[in-house]
């Protein structure tokens, strides 16, 4: 998906998130706020109804309504009891603090009598009239005018709540009082918090776009910088450095994508390095055997001295090539990682076998060469591998160690593991050489002086080997006195 893509997919989440959320919160609290009002007027209306009928049943209007019902027969309703009846009821309700409600008077046959307000004669609760009257019981009538949600976009009606009373007259007549009660002061609150509500509801939802839209744009820029640095990889630079400041995520994922690109430019710089030092050992045998040759070309023909040291020298160079070519092929095949075997043997065996080796092709040098006594060391790797790794450090001790002097070889099992120790008294490596040494070329100064004849490729080969098959190689030496490494290996390997 495309940056600008992703940016118009987030706004629109980001809408849809504010508006759910500040949308949601804000009519739930419209509707509660609502469903408060309606129970507070609803409250109101059973309290005035409950109020108009102690005043309605009062001694003191009980004549004024006897009178009234007296005149209801018909050609009396105009009567002048009556009339006093319609002025008094009124007053005494309002007296009462009843001024909310407005009242209308029925008879037993549902005729109405008297009314305060026209607003007071509702229709269609005719069935709830009835019932007051026939069960003597006070009912209640709700005529709703659009609801609670109605209000959401324009005035709210809670519509009108009416209290129908059973009345049982001095006269011994049945009527019915009814209470109408409006509830404007309710709806009036509710309107007049429609507009801050939606006012604030739309204000959030704004700065919750904005901060959603904002942060947004602080990890797509981010993730903006990881592109143009892959890109930057791609094309074959390993300069870049992505942007990895702060203690989050994506500052770790920046952290750990530079430590990526550090691990390939090292490796990188290593692989040019090995190409290079590679080239320049090989084109030493060359440059040689050319010589050589042109000597040979030149003077061989005539004079038998020259001609046998040439062809000593070209096969002394030829051979050196012919090593170094062998060492690089197993460097490779080591770091390539190929398949190893799993394969019982006897280390100690190995390990008299390498010593026996090496010790033929130092004999000039005098050296004592001691080993694993009789007895096996069982373990299952690679034996050809493991073998090759030993016989590098063996061979190395020879090499490093001056004429007369002890090469050893210890085998001991700890556990799970393997440990083949090779010990000389040669001598011995710098610390700052010991960081170095298994690093691919690397010969330290005394032993590329004394001309040995390595490549500083053995350690290299033998680290390779020792980490493939699961193990370790370290060493331990004093300059001047001697070294031990020590391979540490997995006696059983899966
Ligand atoms: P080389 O072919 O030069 O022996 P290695 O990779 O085997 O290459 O060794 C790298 C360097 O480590 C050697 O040049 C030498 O300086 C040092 N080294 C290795 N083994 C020993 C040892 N047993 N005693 C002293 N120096 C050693």
């Amino acid at each position: 998906m495309r940056r600008s893509s992703l940016r118009s997919w987030l706004l629109l989440v980001a809408v849809l998130f504010a508006t759910l959320v500040v949308g949601g919160v804000a009519l739930t609290t419209y509707i509660v706020v609502s469903d408060g009002m309606t129970i507070v007027a609803h409250d109101s209306i059973l309290r005035i109804a409950r109020d108009a009928a102690d005043i309605v049943k009062d001694e003191a209007t009980a004549s004024q309504l006897h009178a009234a019902t007296q005149g209801l027969d018909g050609s009396e309703r105009d009567s002048e009891a009556v009339r006093e009846f319609q002025r008094r009821i009124p007053e005494m309700f309002r007296a009462g603090g009843l001024s909310e409600g407005e009242f209308a008077f029925y008879d037993d046959s549902l005729e109405l009598v008297w009314f305060s307000d026209e607003r007071a004669i509702i229709e269609g609760v005719d069935e709830q009239r009835q019932q007051a009257i026939d069960s003597s019981k006070v009912t209640e009538s709700s005529v709703n005018e659009g609801g609670i949600l109605h209000g959401l976009l324009g005035p709210v009606h809670l519509g009108i709540f009416v209290v129908h009373v059973p009345l049982q007259t001095p006269g011994g007549g049945h009527g019915l009082l009814e209470v109408s009660y409006f509830p404007s002061q309710e709806e009036a609150v509710i309107d007049s918090i429609r507009m801050p509500m939606f006012t604030l509801a739309i204000s959030a939802m704004f700065i919750m776009v904005v901060m959603m839209q904002t942060s947004m744009g602080w990890v797509l820029k981010l993730v903006d910088d990881l592109r143009k640095a892959a890109e930057s990889i791609d094309a074959g630079r390993l300069d870049v450095h992505l942007p990895a400041e702060g203690e989050h995520e994506i500052g770790e994922l920046a952290r750990s994508l530079n430590k990526l690109i550090d691990k390939l430019s090292r490796r990188a710089d290593a692989q040019t390095r090995f190409v290079a030092d590679a080239s320049h050992e090989l084109a030493t045998p060359v440059a040689g055997i050319r010589g050589y040759t042109n000597i040979l070309r030149a003077w061989g023909g005539d004079d038998p001295e020259v001609r046998d040291e040439a062809i000593a020298a070209i096969d002394r160079e030829s051979r050196r090539m012919a090593r170094l070519c062998g060492d690089l092929l197993s460097l490779v095949r080591e770091e390539g990682r190929l398949e190893f075997k799993s394969e019982r043997f006897d280390v100690n065996a190995r390990c008299r076998l390498i010593l026996a080796g090496v010790a033929t092709r130092y004999i000039s040098k005098g050296l004592e060469f001691s080993g694993p006594e009789e007895g096996q060391l069982i373990m299952i790797n690679d034996p050809d591998r493991i073998e090759d790794a030993i016989a590098i450090l063996v061979d190395n001790a020879a090499k490093y160690t001056p004429d007369g002097g002890r090469v050893s070889v210890k085998t001991r099992r700890r556990r799970d593991n393997i440990f083949v120790e090779v010990s000389d008294t040669g001598i011995g490596i710098t610390e700052e050489d010991l960081a170095d040494i298994f690093d691919r070329f690397y010969r330290s100064d005394i032993s590329r002086s004394k001309e040995t004849g390595g490549f500083g490729l053995g350690l290299p080969i033998a680290k390779s080997i020792v980490d493939a098959a699961g193990g370790e190689l370290d060493v331990r030496s004093v300059e001047g006195k001697g070294s031990t490494f020590t391979i540490k290996l997995p006696r059983g390997r899966s």
